[in-house]
């Protein structure tokens, strides 16, 4: 779990903060059995040296052998440019923090007064929203319209098709000559035996060589509403669906010849690229106005509610983007030892590595610390958590093609499914990017997104 505690926005006394914050930023640093941050210093070790013994200078640069990155320069110089923009905005977010608060703040204050400021500036009461994100009116007038309007492909549920699970519903899809594609499951409501957050899974990927269709799936854990009531969504829970299908877009219009290559089978550094590309027909104005309608009345939601939603999600970006930022850097610093090197203090280690990379763990601390960094050290993204950034590039530029080339059309779907989705890891995915866009990605298309460039 992050280092910044979601309780940190409601307590009211600046003790009980204090309190919550230190014991979630000093997990697993006190010696004990199985102390966290000497199993760190021993994992990253063993690690350098296996990548020493196969010929590498580091975790890192074996790693980045199957990734779209070129190498860890190429890494490291994105990050470069980006930390002093976020670092930038942090300080600029703190001063306002400050002046709302009327004195100095600690990190554990910043999250308190950060709440208080985004309620007050934007007004957005997202609870009462939701009664316009109705589940599905926001699949078939939003999800599944987006995807036939771009790709011309179709969907018609199979309620004769059962799933895993009572709860589960398959879809077929077809393109627009009336062909099978594959299947859609949806398994969206969340039950007691069910992993948490949202995912995208392949039950068979596609094959042209065995003339195999592919059927993908999404999860989400939408809380099961009542008998004969309608599953009405939050702003995020919409979101998520729009991710979690681009993803499964990458499953079905894959046309690869062998399954090992097809669909998602990408590197991880690419791997998010098209299912955040997908969340931007979220906001785009003709799908909102056809999924987005009043539960009740079918009335349409005022645009300007979205607009104010998505202009506040800019609003502490310096400082979850600096947060990030430390995590990818502690991430690279843990992965780029020499093999045979070995960290004597993994806290002044930690504290010079973000220091030397431009960051203030002072100003901000970041997300993960070595003692529950369980990305890097439990889960498969050692040298890896810099992928969210590196697809966001892709996807903040291919958002600025779509918009210069009008948006939600044909033309520009199937362009974007022949060069990208169709593709698999059946071509360097970054040969593709360029075949797509006709150049590099331009990382200043995500600072400004992110509002990060002023
Ligand atoms: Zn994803």
């Amino acid at each position: 779990m992050f280092t910044s505690q979601p309780w940190l926005e409601t307590l009211e006394n600046p003790e009980s903060r204090r309190r919550v914050h230190e014991a979630a930023w000093l997990r697993g640093t006190t010696p004990g059995e199985n102390f966290a941050l000497d199993l760190a210093v021993e994992q990253a070790g063993l690690r350098a040296e296996k990548a020493g013994l196969l010929g590498f200078s580091s975790w890192a640069d074996y790693a980045l052998q199957d990734r779209t990155a070129p190498g860890l320069d190429a890494v490291r110089d994105l990050l470069t440019r980006i930390i002093p923009a976020a670092t930038a905005n942090a300080r600029r977010e703190k001063a306002e923090i400050e002046a709302e608060a009327g004195h100095p703040v600690e990190a554990w204050d910043w999250p308190f007064y950060a709440a208080r400021i985004e309620r007050e500036r934007y007004r957005v009461d997202t609870s009462a929203l939701r009664s316009y994100f109705e589940l599905d009116r926001v699949l078939a007038e939003g999800v599944f319209a987006a995807a036939t309007a771009l790709y011309g492909i179709t969907f018609r549920e199979r309620p004769d098709l059962h799933g895993y699970q009572p709860d589960v519903r398959v879809w077929e899809v077809r393109e627009a000559d009336g062909t099978e594609l594959g299947l859609f499951v949806g398994d969206f409501f969340t039950r007691p035996t069910k992993s948490g957050g949202a995912w995208m899974n392949s039950f068979r990927e596609a094959s042209t060589f065995f003339g195999e269709h592919p059927v993908v799936s999404n999860n989400l854990n939408i809380p099961r509403p009542a008998a004969g009531e309608p599953a009405l969504l939050t702003v995020d829970q919409v979101n998520t669906l729009f991710h979690e299908f681009g993803h499964a877009l990458h499953g079905l219009l894959s046309s690869g010849r062998y399954a090992t290559l097809s669909g998602t089978a990408v590197p991880r550094d690419f791997v998010e690229f098209p299912s955040q590309v997908n969340e931007m027909w979220m906001y785009w104005p003709e799908i909102v106005s056809a999924y987005a309608r009043h539960v009740g009345t079918g009335e349409e939601i005022d645009p300007g509610v979205l607009a104010a939603i998505e202009a506040s999600s800019l609003w502490s970006e310096g400082f979850r983007t600096t947060e990030y930022l430390g995590a990818t850097m502690l991430d690279l610093a843990w992965h780029s030892l020499a093999p045979g090197t070995t960290v004597e203090d993994p806290l002044a280690f930690e504290a010079d590595q973000l220091r030397a990379a431009g960051l203030d763990p002072d100003l901000v601390a970041p997300r993960y610390r070595s003692s529950y960094f369980k990305h890097i050290f439990g889960g498969g993204y050692a040298a890896g958590y810099y992928s969210y950034l590196w697809s966001e590039v892709l996807d903040a530029d291919t958002v600025e093609w779509f918009r210069a080339h009008g948006g939600l059309s044909r033309e520009n779907g199937e362009r974007f499914r022949s060069e990208l989705l169709a593709r698999g890891n059946t071509r360097d995915p970054m040969e593709s990017y360029r075949r797509f866009r006709g150049g590099d990605a331009d990382p200043e298309h995500l600072l400004r997104r992110r509002g990060l460039l002023r």
